[in-house]
């Protein structure tokens, strides 16, 4: 397309770093690509001290929003006008989005993976257990249990992470919520619906780094998910597909998070299997 350039009021931009090889920014971009979009997504480093600039530069010039990562999430949340329900509830934006002249915070980790969940079952009054307290787990918790999720088993190895998460959970949602330190083997308990691995276990490039699970309990009456998009075929994705359970693998929550920071950015309903394709086609060459 040939477009008319006037040179009036515009930066343009001169990015010293590689814009391309975000997995993030690959699936995002094939969705913009599919659906006729002339849009870009691009990755841009942000020092903590630059935040504020940042954000204000993001307004300036009049970003539709944006993605933010560790260690942003919680900071960002005091340059912004206003908060979704679920990013309210957690303390953490991991999505901003600009909603006429103000930029709100939104979460979309934990729909992301819930949006998954449903593909498979009701959360409405299921009996969760949860490895990990770092900000997936209570992004996932909080979300799980704003949809109906009646029970949660916290399992983390630090006891201050663990009951800092289980605090948060008992003074904002309705679920009942259990704290246990992780010791040795962990046994799932009869009448569990869904099982979710929210550590960062098994992650690039520890591929067999195995969970500490005793996974004669799993069974296949349940959901098993992992929150690793990076390989997705997990040692525990493995094993709980030889148990039989119904597995969720951590490529399903990252789509799905893509796909309504998409909606809420673009107003349309972006094809999650060209947004999963453009992953497989990293996590696997
Ligand atoms: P955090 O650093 O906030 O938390 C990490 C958690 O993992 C903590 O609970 C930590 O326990 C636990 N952990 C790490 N290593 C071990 C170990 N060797 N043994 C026992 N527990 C361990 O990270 P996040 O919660 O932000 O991210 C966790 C994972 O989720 C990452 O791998 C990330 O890639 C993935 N993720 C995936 C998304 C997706 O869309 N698929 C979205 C967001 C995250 P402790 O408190 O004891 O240190």
């Amino acid at each position: 397309m040939t477009k008319v350039l006037n040179f009036k009021q515009e930066l343009t931009a001169c990015f010293g770093q590689p814009v391309s090889e975000n997995p993030t920014q690959a699936m995002i971009e094939a969705a913009y690509k599919h659906h006729g979009l002339d849009w870009r997504y691009l990755t841009i480093e942000v020092a903590p001290s630059h935040l504020s600039e940042a954000v204000k530069g993001a307004r300036a010039m009049g970003f539709v929003g944006f993605n933010c990562t560790i260690p942003h999430k919680v900071a960002v949340i005091a340059h912004l006008d206003g908060l979704g329900e679920s990013a309210s509830v957690m303390g953490a934006v991991n999505c901003v989005v600009r909603r006429g002249e103000n930029l709100i915070g939104e979460n979309t980790d934990g729909k992301g993976f819930l949006e998954s969940l449903k593909e498979l079952t009701d959360p409405k009054g299921k009996r969760v257990v949860i490895f990990g307290a770092g900000g997936a787990a209570r992004a996932i918790t909080v979300e799980l249990a704003l949809a109906g999720a009646s029970h949660f088993t916290l399992v983390n190895r630090s006891v201050t992470r663990g009951e800092e998460l289980a605090k948060l959970l008992r003074g904002k949602v309705n679920a009942k919520v259990e704290f246990v330190q992780w010791k040795g083997d962990f046994k799932i308990p009869e009448g569990t619906d869904v099982v979710i691995n929210a550590t960062s276990i098994g992650l690039y490039p520890d591929r067999e780094a195995r969970l500490e699970l005793d996974v004669s309990t799993l069974k296949p009456s349940m959901v098993v998910a992992d929150v690793i998009p990076n390989p997705p075929e997990t040692r525990l994705v493995k094993d709980a597909r030889g148990k039989g359970c119904k597995v969720i693998d951590g490529l399903g929550m990252l789509v799905n998070q893509g796909v309504i920071g998409i909606k809420h950015w673009a107003g349309i309903d972006p094809d999650p299997k060209v947004m999963r394709k453009a992953l497989e086609d990293i996590f696997n060459s």
